[in-house]
């Protein structure tokens, strides 16, 4: 089989036993004569798929029946938009913790409909880090705040969610939900883009604290009501099909290697050993504070940038690919999320010390 390991942040690999899962049904979905793709969104078979991708997905997590769980479009950067819009309600300013690129996003986006207040920000220190929640300078009278539990681009990861005490707070989850058990009712909204660690890039998932579904700001596109879409069932319009019906299949995926927390287990398995050889090695260099540091993206830097094009080339030969760091931080970064499996992380791990040893 011609698999590779592919370490890109996203869209990311998908668990093998799901596309061969997918495969099988592909051309005839159990008996119906059609792919998944080919179907009426509100047929009894997708609804079906539908239903059962959403109680798969509350089971995973424990999402309770105060929130509603949303299979939208438009990617975790619409969101971006749509939490201002759907959660100012009569508040015109919201916090926002700025630790990185994704933060900084979604601040430049929410400056269009509030006043943005920056709650902490760790831009002083190259984003390399995450604030203490002593560090947080929160509003009382914000309409909500906004992190991003998981900077996909620093690799830089909350190793506890704020408290906000009766502020609602968002997450951009989008490189971090499903990777280990958290607790949703400290959240008021969660938003994720797929292509990370849920299925293919097409679909977004929103899990929103019900009470906070109102009326949207005045002008809202009815496609950006959370409302709207809440009430539909996810159905207002044409949902991703194909992708909400590949998540589901994640979803059965995590429940049958033992849910989130054998998830966490394993992810944590996984970034640690690959810090430990980046830290034991002189060669090899990660900038995060040891206590924020991501389990899901891995950026590292070689000693002599020069040989960053040799050892994407060789990396590349041996089956591991996508190691090309984002232009904003250069060096490599290895996503390792739910469907890298552990032989990916040890195989990454034997080629850079094999590298060292001939370049080091
Ligand atoms: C990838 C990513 C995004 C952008 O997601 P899209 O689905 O492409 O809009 C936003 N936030 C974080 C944390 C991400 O990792």
């Amino acid at each position: 089989m011609g698999r590779v390991f592919n370490f890109s942040a996203g869209p990311a690999m998908l668990p093998t036993e799901v596309l061969e899962h997918a495969r099988a049904e592909m051309l005839d979905y159990r008996g119906t004569g059609m792919s998944v793709m080919e179907m009426s969104h509100r047929g009894r078979d997708f609804m079906e798929i539908a239903e059962r991708a959403e109680a798969d997905l509350r089971d995973l997590m424990g999402i309770g029946d105060d929130y509603a769980v949303l299979f939208l479009q438009g990617g975790a950067t619409s969101q971006f938009a749509m939490v201002p819009l759907n959660l100012l309600g009569s508040r015109d300013t919201a916090d926002y913790i700025n630790t990185g690129q994704w933060s900084k996003k979604a601040i430049a986006e929410a400056r269009r409909f509030c006043a943005v207040r920056v709650a902490a920000s760790t831009e002083d220190s190259g984003f390399t880090t995450c604030p203490a929640q002593e560090e947080l300078e929160l509003n009382p009278g914000a309409a909500y705040v906004h992190y991003t539990p998981n900077e996909t681009i620093g690799g830089v990861e909350f190793p506890y969610v704020p408290e906000t005490g009766a502020v609602p707070l968002v997450a951009d989850m989008s490189s971090t939900i499903l990777s280990r058990p958290i607790d949703v009712s400290r959240f008021g909204v969660i938003y994720a883009g797929a292509q990370k660690n849920v299925g293919p890039a097409g679909l977004t998932l929103v899990i929103v604290r019900r009470d906070l579904i109102g009326e949207p700001r005045q002008g809202t596109p009815t496609m950006f009501s959370y409302r709207t879409h809440a009430e539909a069932g996810s159905m207002f319009n044409t949902p991703p099909t194909y992708a909400w019906y590949l998540a589901g299949l994640v979803f059965q995926w995590l429940k049958a290697q033992g849910g989130l927390a054998a998830m966490a287990q394993i992810n944590r398995r996984k970034a640690e050993k690959l810090y430990a050889a980046i830290d034991g090695s002189d060669f090899y260099h990660n900038p995060v504070d040891p206590a924020c540091r991501s389990w899901m993206n891995v950026p590292f830097t070689l000693a002599d940038p020069a040989l960053d094009k040799t050892f994407l080339a060789e990396a590349e030969a041996a089956g591991l690919k996508t190691l090309k760091g984002h232009r904003s931080v250069g060096g490599m970064r290895a996503s390792i999320y739910n469907a890298m499996p552990e032989a990916g992380v040890d195989a990454l791990i034997a080629f850079m010390e094999e590298f060292e040893r001939r370049y080091g």
